[in-house]
């Protein structure tokens, strides 16, 4: 850090955070689902109801409250009552620590709990409803930690993964604005399945707050991570086409033995000939004669590209065409079928979080892992604000 002027620091992660409207986050949860009609219903803390910005009541912590759509509006009832239509509803915590729980009317669904506030609207083509969970901002991070890292990872982990979320959310912070809301609970932003509910998540967030990593342009860095890179991870312009100083290739034995180091799957010749005739768009009697490139081999380490006679397939589109686990793989023919032996799991690029909680079981602490998986890149505290901000 002490090549980086603390005022241009300080400044630009001013600039960062006054985009996020105070300590708040407006996250859009059950984002995946088309949401017509859910129940909501405090687990602790009681709750203040506002319909059209109007004070309805103050709410029993033992009721449950069911919301639908109805033509334009929400319907608004108790199992005893209904208490009418609005175009829009706002639970409000009254405690600091206060939480709901919700859940949809469809009966595959499950019961979802959250910190902090509510806020119902429809969305503009009328066909759902939109839900805002407006929630502290650790207390967010605590959740997608608790969604991203699962559990059972040691305390030095999660305070790793607690940094890269936060630093995610903050680099991300406009990506849903215009539709009123800032992150979504989706993997397009970051997962975000409920409130924390691990002491060890909730503390990581706690002993790292304020932290976010940036590159030695003082720019968030985009915290990419994935489950297992299988030995090496990617440069970040070999995968999505943008370079960065940060996200280069490392070699990595500590994930080598872990659940996601190791795939296979079985492709038929025929598909497999079939595939590359549609990529080489030849005439199909040429293709008929030439069965294609059937060996391939990634042993001593990562290419790119699947190279067939003249013809580079991109490695991750052969990876998403035929759904593969990444694009660390070889293939050997075998029978009528080839062989696909693969390593790793996801795109590869930045921290592997399999490599990661093995380094945290091993004692390194959270900030050799994130020196290991990025490159040249630094710890800063948000803090510094306050200090900015007394000047
Ligand atoms: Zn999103
Ligand atoms: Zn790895």
């Amino acid at each position: 850090m002490k090549s980086i002027n603390k005022y241009i620091l300080v400044f630009i992660l001013f600039s960062v955070v006054t985009n996020v409207h105070a300590e708040n986050v407006r996250v859009r949860i059950l984002s995946t689902k088309i949401i017509k009609n859910f129940i909501f219903s405090p687990i602790s803390g009681s709750y203040m109801i506002y319909g059209d910005g109007i004070l309805l009541m103050d709410y029993d912590p033992t009721g449950i409250f069911q919301m639908a759509i109805e033509g334009d509006s929400i319907r608004l009832k108790t199992f005893e009552k209904n208490i009418g239509k609005f175009a829009s509803l706002k639970m409000v915590a009254k405690e600091t620590f206060a939480a709901y729980k919700v859940k949809s009317i469809d009966p595959t669904s499950h019961i979802r709990t959250y910190d902090d506030n509510l806020e119902v609207s429809i969305s503009a083509d009328k066909s759902q409803l939109k839900i805002i969970n407006i929630v502290d901002l650790e207390k967010y991070i605590a959740g997608v930690v608790e969604s991203e890292a699962g559990k059972n990872s040691s305390l030095e982990y999660y305070k790793l993964q607690a940094i890269l979320c936060r630093t995610y959310l903050l680099a991300h912070i406009n990506r849903h604005v215009v539709e009123n809301f800032e992150v979504c609970d989706d993997v397009h932003c970051q997962a975000y399945l409920s409130r924390a509910t691990e002491d060890n998540d909730l503390k990581a967030v706690i002993e790292t707050k304020g932290l976010v990593v940036v590159d030695n342009e003082l720019n968030l860095i985009t915290a990419a991570f994935h489950a297992n890179c299988g030995g090496e991870t990617c440069n970040s312009q070999d995968v999505w086409a943008i370079s960065t100083t940060y996200l280069k290739s490392v070699k990595d034995t500590f994930c080598l033995h872990e659940t996601a180091a190791k795939w296979q799957r079985t492709i038929s010749r025929e598909d497999w000939k079939s595939y590359l005739q549609v990529k080489r768009n030849t005439p199909l009697e040429d293709s008929l004669k030439n069965e294609g490139t059937t060996s391939f081999n990634q042993q001593n380490g990562r290419a790119i590209f699947f190279v067939e006679q003249d013809l580079k397939i991109p490695l991750k589109t052969i990876r998403a065409d035929f759904k593969l686990k990444s694009t660390y793989f070889s293939i050997q023919p075998l029978g009528d079928s080839l062989k696909f032996s693969g390593r790793g799991y996801g795109h590869g690029v930045g921290l592997c979080q399999e490599g990661a909680m093995r380094m945290a079981k091993l004692k390194y602490n959270f900030q050799d892992i994130l020196h290991f998986y990025y490159k040249d890149v630094h710890l800063v505290d948000l803090s510094a604000l306050n200090y900015f901000k007394q000047e």
